[in-house]
């Protein structure tokens, strides 16, 4: 077969450009649509053109992606803009205001109480894209000042989840780390008049505040100096006395009615040991930390929003740097609440199997039902940062999952509570099926002799005298169907391809295993827990199946996609 150089290259580039933007593997029908486009002469010649096309295309899928790109890098480097670029650019964030290229450091502060969630890979998405656009810097720090709650494991699994979204802080540290220089910011601001210590019991505090009084500690200034060593010296005990901001008691925004900036917590903690036990709040810690580490934006969700004032007076009082302090919404799905408030109970009363459960919107729980990393980005950055509380639906999560894992998922068999068939007057028959219909994939071989197993939902359907194709197989006419007994007989008609009759799936009794498919379903139902929320579908599967490594993606006709755990059971990803 003879094809000149310059439809060869064509061809190539065109290939590597299709297999780069689709991770790795080149689809044949869009190479050969888009070379129709680009040199449609070459539809007198289609027969030569394609085998050949199928070649490099096979052989271009069988690269690594880096390959792929450095190739094209090489020799094709005007292919090198393209639609993914566009389609980046569709969810470009907006600029930052008063960010200046290669001076933008933002930050992300989990507190290592918990394993992240979609609403962690959002915030960390955003402040490293920000750090990206800008050449800038991203932190990730640890805001470890409750050893109430923080374990070790939680800051691992954080550093693991981040590093599952393909995001690597330039820094990475601990609040914790900083607590001396914590102490002497507390003391300075005492120093200047601008906290006190208060020994006021909760209740008295809690009510003093929603009335908007101040009490005796703030306006017995000759205490405070006193009072603040013992605070330092530890002297006190846990409940006994906080460090409270000299903000203002009648202010309408409740968040500056003298604010807790240190409180006593006489717990272990997982870095400092017992060493500590005066330990600063969220909202005296996040402004100095980001102060100091030289955070020029401060990104952070609108909960926050009426503590701003006090996030900017705290470092005025101080004299300090005020970064910029941008907001943006919550993530939280319909029916999925992502908040470990939420999550950490149905962790601990056993509801769930652990964080990486796949209906929980953890990290872990989402890599385990087989979304891709890439998904949640692109998912995140159409979100973009605004202010808006609409409660996106899963579905868009799984829009982009699905693109992204459709050309990468061998196509198979599985049926659900099986019923068995016995085909009447057939030769038995072994069937090359494609792993992928339109992707360059490889095929495998089913034997069939004469008993198929359906699923039961099909099987219901029938009716005697009907015709149904068995796909992919051959056409059948239905003899006798007990649903209860799970039996059927059908006679062989042929194999003629007609319209408009129902094409069924099939596992062959030659070729099959026992199954399982976990599929998550709503997590909660309004505010309660769905006791349903972990449907079990049992049943047969072709038994190529177990030759596959455990999470990679199929796709069961009919059903959906899903991840295989073992060589037993997979996870419903999504349809
Ligand atoms: P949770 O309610 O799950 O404990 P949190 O806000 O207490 O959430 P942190 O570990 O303190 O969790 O948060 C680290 C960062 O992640 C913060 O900047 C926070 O604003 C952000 N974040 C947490 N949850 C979400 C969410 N659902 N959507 C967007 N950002 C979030
Ligand atoms: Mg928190």
């Amino acid at each position: 077969m003879h094809i000149d150089v310059d439809t060869q290259k064509l061809l190539e580039a065109t290939t590597l450009r299709n297999a780069i933007d689709y991770n790795g593997s080149a689809r044949l029908d869009t190479v050969i649509s888009k070379i129709l486009g680009s040199k449609p002469e070459i539809k007198n010649n289609l027969k030569e053109v394609i085998p050949k096309i199928k070649e490099i295309v096979e052989q271009i899928n069988s690269l690594s992606i880096e390959r792929q790109r450095e190739l094209l890098l090489q020799n094709y480097p005007n292919y090198l803009e393209t639609k993914k670029a566009v389609e980046k650019n569709e969810f470009q964030l907006p600029p930052l205001l008063n960010a200046k290229d290669g001076q933008v450091v933002t930050r992300f502060p989990p507190e290592p109480n918990g394993y992240p969630h979609i609403g962690h890979a959002k915030a960390a998405i955003i402040d490293e894209e920000y750090a990206k656009m800008y050449s800038g810097k991203l932190i990730l720090r640890f805001d470890d000042t409750n050893p109430l709650n923080e374990k070790i494991e939680y800051y691992d699994a954080i550093k693991q989840g981040l590093l599952w979204l393909n995001i690597a802080p330039d820094i990475i540290k601990n609040t914790s780390d900083d607590i001396n220089l914590l102490h002497y910011y507390g003391r300075e601001l005492i120093n200047k008049g601008n906290a006190y210590i208060c020994l006021c019991d909760q209740n008295t505090i809690h009510h003093l505040r929603s009335k908007g009084v101040p009490c005796l500690c703030r306006v017995q200034s000759d205490k405070i100096l006193e009072n603040s060593d013992k605070i330092f010296n530890g002297f006190y005990h846990q409940n006994e006395a906080i460090i409270r901001f000299k903000g203002k008691m009648d202010s309408h925004n409740t968040a500056m009615r003298d604010p807790t900036l240190f409180r006593i917590i006489e717990n272990t903690h997982p870095l400092l040991g017992d060493k500590i036990i005066l330990w600063p709040t969220y909202d005296f810690a996040a402004p100095i930390e980001d102060s100091l580490d030289g955070v020029t934006h401060a990104l952070r969700t609108k909960e926050y929003e009426l503590r701003n004032e006090l996030y900017k007076q705290i470092l005025k009082s101080l004299d300090m740097r005020i970064p910029e302090v941008i907001e943006f919404s919550r993530l939280e799905f319909e029916g999925l609440p992502v908040s470990k408030r939420k999550l950490k109970p149905l962790i601990e009363d056993k509801m769930v199997e652990g964080w990486s459960d796949p209906r929980l919107p953890t990290l872990m729980g989402l890599k385990r039902r087989g979304f891709t990393p890439e998904a949640i980005r692109r998912f995140v950055l159409s979100l973009g940062i605004t202010l808006s509380e609409t409660k996106p639906s899963i579905e868009v999560l799984e829009a982009f999952n699905r693109k992204i894992i459709d050309s990468k998922s061998k196509r198979l068999l599985f049926v659900n509570d099986p019923v068995k068939i016995n085909i009447k007057n057939v030769e038995h028959k072994e069937v090359e099926f494609q792993n992928h219909p339109s992707i360059e994939m490889g095929t495998r071989k089913i034997y069939v002799k004469n008993v198929v197993f359906i699923s039961r939902q099909d099987a219901e359907k029938l009716k005697n005298g009907m015709e149904i194709r068995l796909m992919e197989l051959y056409n059948i006419k239905v003899l006798q169907i007990d649903i209860d007994k799970k039996e059927g007989i059908v006679e062989y008609t042929d194999n003629i391809l007609k319209e408009n009759i129902p094409k069924i799936q099939w596992v062959s009794e030659e070729d099959l295993v026992k199954y399982t498919i976990l599929k998550p379903n709503k997590l909660f139902i309004g505010d309660s827990f769905n006791h349903n929320s972990l449907q079990v579908i049992e049943g047969f599967a072709e038994s190529f199946v177990t030759t596959l490594s455990n999470s990679s993606m199929v796709q069961f006709m009919r059903l959906g996609f899903c991840r295989i755990e073992d060589n037993k059971s997979a996870i419903f990803t999504h349809k």
